[in-house]
C-alpha cells in the first residue's frame, strides 16, 4: 500500500517508521520533523514534564532515550525538550540510512485529502491507498475577549511562536491561562528577562502542581476505581484511595494515569460533559505537572513579588491593558500591561485553525466525535475507511492520547494491525 502520513512530529515519524517496513510511505510536515511545539523550542528552560526514563521511542527497548543520552543526563532528569527533539532527530536519520524502503519526506502542509485518496499540497498531488492524520494539537486560537485588531508586539496569539527576544524590551506581561503553557512561557521569561513582572490570569488561577521530589510508586491497588460507574462515584473513591495513604499524591495519579483511558470509556456521555464542565481544572492541575525545579522557580517568582497569579474572567482587553472579574464576585479590577500572550490551549475541533481538518470532516473522511474535541474512530485509530487518526485527534474518545507513552502505544497498534 502506499501510505500518507500527514504531520511529522514525533507522532507522525513513529508511525511512519512503523509502516514502511511493509508499505510504500510518504510523509507530510513543512517544519523541522520529529519536534512539533514542544519538542522545536528553541528555549533550554523549557523541560519534559516526564523524567527520561519514560521517554523511549522504542516499545522494546524503554531505555533508548537514556542510552542516547549517554552520560550527560540522569535517567530520572527532566530533560531540556530541544535534547529530546534532537533524540527523535538523530533515530530518524539512523533509520533512513539503513531502511530498505526509506520513508519519503514531502516538505509541504497537505491542504486537502480527497476521497480515493489524493493529498494535495503546494507541491502537487499524490495518491494514497491510506491516510494516517497525525497533526497533533491545533494552533490555539484567540478566545472571544480579544478584538481582532490587536497585533504583535502587543498581543501573541501562537505563544509557541513568540520570536526570543521579542519580550526583551517590555516591563509587564500578562498570560492568559495558567496552565502548563503559561508556566513554560513565565520560567523562561523569569530566566531570561530579570526584570520583566509577569501575570497569570485563568478563571481558577489554578497552577500545576510538582512532580514528586522523590521517587516511588504508588503500591496502593486502584482498581476499585475500575467499579465506579459515574464520574461523581470515581472521584470520591479517588480522594479516599489517595488521602488514606502515606504516599504522596503524585505517585496516585502516576498509577491512574495507566487505566484513564479505561476509565474514561466507561463513562457516560453526560459524564465526560460533567468532567469537563467541573473537574478537568483540577484534572490537569494533578496529572500535567511541572519538574520541581521548574516548581520552585515559579513559587519564588511569586514571593519575589515578579510573578502573579490572578483568578478571574477577561471582560475587556484593549492595546495597554486588561480588565478582569475577580472570582467570587470580589469585584472587577483593571491593570496596565505591555503585552499579552493568549496560553489557552488547543480548542476544539470545530475552532481548530486547521484547512485540512475542516476540509476532510466536510467531505466525511473524520468524523467529529461527540464532544467536539477530535474525531471519532475505532479501537485501533479508524475514523472512516482507510483513514487514521493519531495522538491529540483522539483526545474525546480516549481523553488520555497526547502524552508521548500514549502515541507511542497508537503508532506501534497501527503499524501491527496494517502489517
Ligand atoms: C509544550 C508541550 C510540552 C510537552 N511535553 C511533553 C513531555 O514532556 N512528555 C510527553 O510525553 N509529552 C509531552 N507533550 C505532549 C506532546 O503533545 C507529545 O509528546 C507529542 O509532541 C505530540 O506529537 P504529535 O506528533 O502528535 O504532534 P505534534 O508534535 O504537534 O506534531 C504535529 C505536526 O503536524 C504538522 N502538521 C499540522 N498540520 C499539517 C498539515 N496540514 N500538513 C502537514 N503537516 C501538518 C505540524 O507541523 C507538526 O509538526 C508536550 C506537549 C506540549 C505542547
Amino acid at each position: 500500500m502506499r501510505i500518507a502520513v500527514i504531520g511529522g512530529g514525533v507522532g507522525g515519524v513513529l508511525a511512519a517508521m512503523r509502516l514502511s517496513s511493509a508499505h510504500d510511505v510518504m510523509l507530510y510536515e513543512p517544519g523541522r520533523l520529529g519536534l512539533g511545539p514542544a519538542y522545536g523550542t528553541a528555549s533550554p528552560n523549557h523541560l519534559l514534564n516526564v523524567r527520561a526514563e519514560g521517554m523511549s521511542l522504542s516499545m522494546p527497548q524503554p531505555h533508548d532515550f537514556v542510552d542516547w543520552l549517554g552520560a550527560s543526563y540522569d535517567a530520572h532528569e527532566f530533560v531540556p525538550r530541544q535534547v529530546f527533539g534532537q533524540y527523535v532527530q538523530a533515530r530518524f536519520s539512523e533509520f533512513q540510512a539503513t531502511a530498505e524502503n526509506p520513508i519519503r519526506v514531502v516538505t509541504e502542509t497537505v491542504t486537502a485529502v480527497r476521497p480515493g485518496f489524493r493529498v494535495s499540497h503546494a507541491g502537487g498531488q499524490d495518491s494514497a491507498d491510506a491516510v494516517v492524520v497525525a497533526v497533533g494539537n491545533f494552533p490555539p486560537s484567540s478566545p472571544s475577549f480579544v478584538p481582532s485588531d490587536l497585533g504583535i508586539p502587543y498581543y501573541f496569539e501562537n505563544p509557541w511562536q513568540i520570536e526570543p527576544e521579542a519580550l526583551a524590551e517590555l516591563r509587564s506581561i500578562t498570560l492568559i491561562g495558567s496552565g502548563l503553557t503559561a508556566v513554560d512561557i513565565a520560567a523562561d521569561a523569569l530566566v531570561r528577562f530579570p526584570s520583566l513582572h509577569i501575570s497569570l490570569v485563568s478563571r481558577h488561577g489554578l497552577l500545576p502542581g510538582s512532580h514528586a521530589e522523590d521517587l516511588g510508586k504508588c503500591e496502593r491497588d486502584l482498581a476499585s476505581l475500575l467499579d465506579c460507574r459515574s464520574v461523581r462515584q470515581m472521584t470520591k473513591v479517588l480522594r479516599a484511595l489517595i488521602t488514606d495513604s502515606d504516599a504522596p499524591w503524585q505517585y496516585g495519579f502516576d498509577r491512574l494515569r495507566l487505566m484513564t483511558q479505561q476509565l474514561w470509556l466507561q463513562l457516560s456521555l453526560a459524564d465526560r460533559r460533567r468532567f469537563l464542565r467541573h473537574l478537568q481544572v483540577y484534572w490537569d492541575i494533578h496529572r500535567h505537572r511541572v519538574a520541581p525545579q521548574l516548581y520552585r522557580l515559579i513559587d519564588q517568582a511569586q514571593q519575589d513579588r515578579r510573578l502573579q497569579v490572578v483568578a478571574g474572567r477577561v471582560t475587556r482587553m484593549e492595546v495597554g491593558g486588561l480588565e478582569v472579574h475577580l472570582r467570587g464576585g470580589r469585584g472587577t479590577i483593571k491593570w496596565a500591561t505591555d503585552a499579552v500572550v493568549n496560553c489557552t490551549g488547543p480548542g476544539s475541533l470545530a475552532r481548530a485553525k486547521s484547512p485540512l481538518i475542516h476540509q476532510m470532516v466536510a467531505e466525511g473522511l473524520l468524523v467529529p466525535d461527540e464532544l467536539g474535541l477530535g474525531v471519532a474512530a475505532d479501537a485501533i485509530g479508524e475514523t472512516t475507511p482507510g483513514v487514521y487518526v493519531l495522538g491529540s485527534l483522539r483526545k474525546g474518545e480516549l481523553w488520555e492520547t497526547t502524552a508521548l507513552r500514549v502515541i507511542r502505544e497508537q503508532a506501534y497498534a497501527l503499524g501491527d494491525h496494517l502489517k
